[in-house]
């Protein structure tokens, strides 16, 4: 038996009271069976149900075949049979599942929920409803626009598509199921397409949208929906199993002759009961009507229940260790209080989820006593009471909190209070026993705000926020830190719910612990004034800040590149501050005339524009102006010097002779072939061609597998293009040839006189050293003398033109000359260069004729979510300078009697710097050219 089960037993005893007495049948008789043949519903019972809910509502939506053709589809789809498998939503607080299974389904939003979901699924009869909406409501002009397909804008620069949210929170069962848990909006949030963190940030903004914009509109399609389904237990219960028959309608019909059918078994067992949709129950509670409860005159004098205080305490088996707890918690007995509160942190630190405040109805109050005497006691040796049927504001005494309606003037009566508590530290066991119990009282009301309903539900009350107060009003000693730490983070938690709170009163408690010794107090404090300020309908406007608050917030941000965590919540204020003008006013008002060293544009400037650089990720580009060209590789095969052959390749048998000369003649290369004949002729002409000795050569099948396994990039391969091509690919012919260590051949091209012009014919000698194939050319072809003592070669003027250049292919100086030194210069360019052969062989690359050109640009990028949405430091600190440089005074600064706007006093000179970053900063280059633009128009 868990909670949900007794409010729901309550509910029922009440409804089956109801429902007897408004129909007084003795019985209900079951739901007629329905065959599947059977006209729909709307025909079988008259008039469409949807219909009338507009008639009432009166709303006029597209017209009716639509709706019907839609109802078809809905009565005809089969139950979703996931539903009846579900495990029952409720759970018993014994067990530990975990809290996630609670979540309601998408598919499983109340029977009021889908039918709203149908009607508005398509767009164009979302708008029309909304604008009829707003019509009927007597606004004809809605704050945002209500024009088909308009998107509104949201929080800081964001805009959100109204139908789709209006369609994700529908789907999720409305707002007051989504608004249980803060985690649903985020959910809601990346489901209209925000990013991770950009949900978290702004799930606030969406919730406050929703509820300023679209619940009224949302409770239009549902209040007259829960009216008749109050009377319809059954109506979308298919999962009530044994009191439905299996082809009841999905869909409440609100018209009397289902309400009679509607069967409601007051003697099935509670776990059947169950299972009908809780949601659907509309009753006023300060968990689904915020801010009924928060005016005075609506809050209970007496917050105990009385029906559920004795549900609780004898008709129902809760667990024992509950009941033990609240009435240790009423008890006088101090040993019952300290068990209470002891095991009470225990419950809410692992049951936290499950302890509703809501159905333990004097819980919170009772912990909120338990809290306030206890630190009467240590502090002023008297406790704090609280006065529960008090008239508003009067007859309390000097030591009682106001329960119902708020303490006023809780501050004064704070400080008139005389302090006995020694503050040297010094405790007795007696006062130790004191904190104790406060601490684990004032804890466990903060573990349970950790759940947003009931965070939700002590935002409510008066006497939770008394108790806050006072709580951070404790005297400045360690020994309180603790106490104090639970009561901000309470108020972080509870904050957003706040809208009727007094400004004044949070953020000047609040602001009190900026610049605390306690760095825990100075965050929470941050985060909770950060909270409130979003959740503030009216503005951001979160007062006017002491100079020394402002001086302790510029010296964080000093080092908030380097204390991450409390420089990001400075930041995040400092956002949310700056977007007021009255804020930033203050900003110039305390830096002009400078003083106090927080100069807005000596002191904040610079200081925001170096955290634009935190966290920068460097980030290269290239553009290439001109890919990298490389030499053609050769079109013929060399031919190995009889010398090499000899030596190197001959003395090996096949298929090591084969492999040896495709070494000599071949190099690696992925990106050229070599076709297969050509590489079999040159290897036949080396080996077998005019050579009636050479033995047997590779079949040419063994011969192209050689080849393979001699280089590791070559591998036969077809190419098809017109004709077929059988190449090798991965290997070219090499220039000059190689012996076995490496070294090229060079061949002598001296062409001779031949009788066939078609056959030239060449000399051939081939050399290692080329110089010795320069020896060669200048003596045995140019026939050049050498000098009989030096051995040096000399060049002389001949009497007769007799030297002129035969090599291969050259068509200068084929006109025979006198001076030998001129034929010598020119026939040198055809040989090689010089090479010392005592260095290692040269390595063989085709020679590079067109380098590679391109441009590197540099990026210095703020990182960004998976959303391409910069975030981080770098990204608040933009946020901020966008934020001043809109929120500056409009009136002109006088600079040495000239008048000035103010944004070119604080701006002008880091205009260039921002034009800077933003060029490196492709993040954030928006946000800083907006800001450019801003200086340079104003
Ligand atoms: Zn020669
Ligand atoms: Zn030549």
């Amino acid at each position: 038996m868990d909670f949900d089960d007794l409010e729901f037993l309550a509910w029922g005893a009440s409804l089956a009271q109801q429902l007897q007495q408004h129909f007084s049948y003795p019985d209900f008789p079951p739901y007629p069976q329905i065959p599947a043949s059977e006209p729909p519903l709307e025909q079988a019972y008259g008039q469409h149900p949807i219909q009338e809910e507009l008639a009432q509502a009166g709303l006029t939506g597209p017209p009716l075949e639509a709706i019907e053709a839609e109802q078809h589809c809905e009565n005809e789809d089969p139950e979703d049979p996931e539903d009846q498998d579900r495990p029952q939503d409720q759970e018993s607080l014994e067990e530990d599942k975990p809290a996630e299974d609670e979540e309601p389904a998408e598919n499983e939003a109340p029977g009021a929920f889908q039918h709203a979901l149908k009607l508005v699924e398509n767009p164009s009869h979302f708008w029309t409803r909304l604008q009829n909406f707003y019509k009927a409501k007597g606004i004809l002009q809605s704050a945002l626009p209500t024009t088909p397909n308009s998107l509104w804008n949201f929080g800081p620069h964001k805009k959100i598509n109204p139908h789709k949210l209006f369609l994700a929170v529908l789907s999720f069962g409305g707002r007051n199921l989504v608004s249980t848990d803060k985690k649903n909006w985020r959910a809601i949030g990346r489901d209209l397409g925000l990013s991770e963190s950009h949900s978290e940030t702004f799930s606030w903004h969406i919730r406050r949208l929703y509820s300023d914009h679209l619940f009224d509109f949302e409770r239009s399609f549902t209040s007259n929906f829960d009216m008749q389904n109050d009377a319809t237990p059954d109506a979308s219960g298919t999962r009530s199993s044994n009191t439905t028959t299996p082809n009841a309608p999905s869909n409440a019909s609100p018209n009397p002759a289902a309400v009679q059918n509607a069967s409601f078994n007051m003697n099935s067992t509670p776990v059947n009961m169950a299972g009908a949709p809780m949601q659907t129950i509309q009753a006023d509670t300060p968990s689904n009507r915020r801010g009924k409860f928060s005016k005075p005159e609506a809050r209970a004098a007496n917050p105990v229940d009385p029906i559920m205080s004795s549900l609780i305490s004898e008709a129902m088996p809760v667990p024992s260790i509950y009941i033990r707890c609240l009435r240790g918690l009423e008890s006088p007995l101090e040993e019952e209080q300290a068990f209470a509160t002891h095991h009470l942190v225990a419950i809410s630190d692992e049951r936290g989820d499950k302890l509703k405040l809501a159905e333990f109805p004097s819980l919170a109050e009772h912990l909120v006593e338990v809290v306030l005497e206890k630190v009467g006691l240590l502090l002023y040796g008297k406790p704090w009471e609280v006065n529960w049927d008090g008239e508003p504001y009067s007859g309390l005494a000097d030591n009682q909190i106001d329960g119902a309606y708020g303490t006023k003037n809780l501050l004064v009566r704070i400080q008139k209070r005389d302090i006995i508590f020694r503050n040297d530290g010094l405790m007795t066991a007696r006062d130790d026993t004191l904190l104790r119990i406060a601490s684990e009282a004032a804890l466990t009301l903060r573990n349970l705000c950790t759940l947003d309903g009931n965070a939700h539900y002590v935002s409510d009350m008066e006497v939770v926020w008394d108790m806050l107060v006072i709580l951070m009003h404790l005297p400045r000693n360690t020994v309180f830190d603790e106490l104090i730490n639970y009561a901000l983070e309470t108020v972080e938690m509870v904050c957003s719910w706040w809208d009727y709170k007094e400004l004044g009163a949070v953020t000047q408690t609040l602001e009190k612990f900026l610049g605390s010794r306690d760095k825990h107090h100075c965050l929470t404090a941050l985060r909770a004034l950060v909270m409130f300020s979003m959740e503030l309908p009216e503005g951001k406007d979160l007062g006017r800040l002491p100079i020394d608050k402002v001086r302790w917030l510029y010296q964080i941000l000093q080092v908030a590149d380097i204390d991450y965590e409390l420089g990001s919540s400075t930041l995040d204020f400092l956002y949310q501050f700056t977007l007021v003008a009255d804020n930033v006013r203050l900003l110039t008002e305390i830096s002009y005339p400078a003083h106090e060293g927080v100069d807005l544009s000596v002191d904040w400037l610079p200081t925001l524009i170096r955290l634009l650089q935190v966290d920068v990720t460097v980030r290269t580009e290239e553009v290439v102006d001109q890919e990298e060209q490389r030499l053609p590789p050769p079109t013929a095969i060399p031919v190995v010097p009889a010398e090499v052959l000899d030596r190197d390749i001959e003395i090996f048998q096949e298929p090591e002779r084969c492999s040896r000369w495709l070494r000599s003649c071949f190099v690696e290369d992925k990106d050229c072939e070599v076709t297969q004949i050509a590489l079999w002729q040159a290897y036949q002409a080396c080996f077998l061609i005019g050579r009636p000795d050479a033995g047997s050569i590779l079949p040419a099948a063994e011969f192209i597998n050689t080849v393979s396994k001699t280089f590791a990039t070559a591998h036969a391969q077809v190419v098809s293009r017109e004709t077929p091509k059988f190449v090798i690919q991965g290997i070219r012919p090499l220039e000059q040839p190689r012996d076995a260590e490496g070294y090229p051949w060079f061949s002598c091209d001296w062409e001779f006189p031949s009788a066939d012009p078609e056959k030239p014919a060449y000399c051939a000698n081939a050399y290692k050293d080329p110089v010795k194939l320069r020896d060669h050319v200048l003596h045995e072809h140019l026939g050049l003398p050498r000098n009989p003592d030096t051995g040096r070669t000399e060049y002389p003027q001949a009497e007769t033109p007799g030297y002129k250049c035969c090599w291969k292919n050259c068509t200068e100086h084929t006109v025979p000359h006198t001076n030998s030194s001129l034929i010598a210069g020119h026939v040198a360019r055809h040989l090689p260069t010089p090479r010392d052969l005592s260095h290692p062989p040269p390595i063989e690359q085709r020679k590079i004729i067109k380098p590679r050109v391109a441009r590197v640009y540099k990026f210095e990028t703020t990182p960004v979510d998976e959303k391409g949405e910069p975030f981080g430091i770098a990204y608040k600190a933009a946020l901020i300078l966008r934020n001043i440089l809109d929120n500056l005074p409009q009136e002109p600064i006088y600079h040495r009697d000239e008048p000035h706007s103010w944004s070119w006093y604080v701006f002008s000179t880091r205009r260039d710097q921002l034009v800077e970053l933003g060029i490196l900063n492709t993040s954030l280059r928006g946000i800083l050219f907006d800001v450019v633009n801003g200086i340079e128009t104003s």
